[in-house]
């Protein structure tokens, strides 16, 4: 039997594609580089790679896929035909574009009603005719494919794949760059042990936080929250069942937070939680919610099982604090009160 795919379908290896002289010339519109430059984030750089490819190919269709995990490739931008929905989770197994990701070859499929692959099919119900996918290297790692479309099978030509694949390696360093960029945020802002937000993250979060609450009047309140005798706890068990106990903590708390409620490792065994929309009364009830369940937990680490208790100081936003300083002293004093008064116990400052 022959083997339809052998009709259908073309592979290059990029490095076919990429063995220039200086004879060899990409032609591409001033405004694409232009734009390309301006950009200044992700979604910006991909919207307009996508918007662009599809110019410069005059394609019915053009899109971007990077990998989200092991198992697939994300739709992120697409221009022109919608054939396959935006953010859609694409198979990296048994798809053409996930072929072209995993094998890190450009391919061709010269028609795509001939092809039982569920890309293609789905390109096909939609009246697509040929597409081409190249992958988008750098320093020799796949991060995704660059994709075209047309309603015309057998369409593309050997210069076309020259150019895709030539345009798929040197966008393949912007996105990337934007990546490091994005991941290097993550990392400033995230308390490593815990998960947590970091100090900085806090200020910054706190202080717009308070400007929505001068601007819409919407209510937050504040917890500081802090570990009773952590220090003894550490000298019975360990620093490194100590930092267990932080990271399970703070777990436990996510898991009592709304959403929207924002937790971060302010200090050492100190905790500061925000609850957007959210007057003391409702707070009083979210912290007493955390100082219980914190209560009950019990934290295996070795052979031991280690309890904790924590003391939290509460405050809700009022009009006559002149900054986020204001509400985090009353919320600290009220912490030492709780502290004063024998600790395991939430006091909610005036
Ligand atoms: P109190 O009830 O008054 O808050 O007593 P405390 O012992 O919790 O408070 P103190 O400020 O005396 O001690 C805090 C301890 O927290 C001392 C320090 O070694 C410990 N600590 C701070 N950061 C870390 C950390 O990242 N890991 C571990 N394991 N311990 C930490
Ligand atoms: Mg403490
Ligand atoms: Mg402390």
């Amino acid at each position: 039997m022959i083997n339809k795919k052998e009709f259908t379908e073309r592979v290059f290896n990029p490095n076919q594609l990429s063995g220039f002289n200086e004879t060899h010339y990409i032609k591409l519109p001033v405004d694409f580089i232009h734009d390309l430059s301006q950009a200044n984030s992700l979604e910006d750089v991909l919207n307009k790679i996508a918007f662009w490819i599809s110019h410069v190919f005059n394609a019915d269709r053009a899109s971007i896929t990077l990998q989200e995990n092991e198992e697939f490739l994300k739709l992120y931008s697409i221009s022109g035909n919608q054939a396959i929905p935006l953010d859609f989770k694409i198979p990296i197994y048994q798809t053409f574009v996930g072929r072209t990701f995993a094998t890190a070859q450009l391919m061709i499929c010269d028609d795509v009603t001939q092809s039982n692959e569920l890309d293609c099919q789905m390109l096909a119900q939609h009246g697509m005719g040929t597409c081409m996918d190249a992958p988008m290297i750098h320093n020799d790692i796949c991060i995704g494919t660059l994709n075209v479309a047309d309603r015309r099978k057998h369409h593309y030509s050997l210069q076309q794949a020259i150019l895709l694949q030539c345009l798929a390696n040197w966008i393949a360093m912007n996105i990337k760059l934007h990546l490091q960029v994005q991941e290097m945020e993550v990392l400033a802002s995230i308390d490593e042990l815990t998960g947590a937000f970091n100090r900085r993250i806090f200020i910054q979060e706190s202080n717009q936080t308070m400007l929505e609450f001068y601007n819409s009047k919407t209510p937050f309140s504040m917890g500081i929250l802090d570990i009773d005798h952590f220090k003894t706890l550490n000298d019975c068990y360990g620093h490194k069942a100590g930092d267990h106990v932080l990271k399970v903590m703070s777990e436990r708390i996510q898991k009592v937070l709304r959403a929207n409620d924002f937790l971060a490792r302010i200090g050492g065994e100190e905790f500061a939680i925000i609850l957007p929309a959210c007057i003391s009364k409702e707070a009083v009830q979210v912290f007493k919610r955390i100082r219980t369940a914190i209560e009950m937990m019990q934290i295996h680490y070795d052979e031991h099982v280690i309890c904790l208790t924590v003391s939290i100081g509460i405050a809700e936003a009022k009009i006559h604090d002149a900054n986020v300083e204001g509400v985090f002293k009353r919320a600290d004093k009220a912490l030492y009160r709780a502290k004063k008064s024998g600790r395991n116990q939430i006091y909610l400052a005036d």
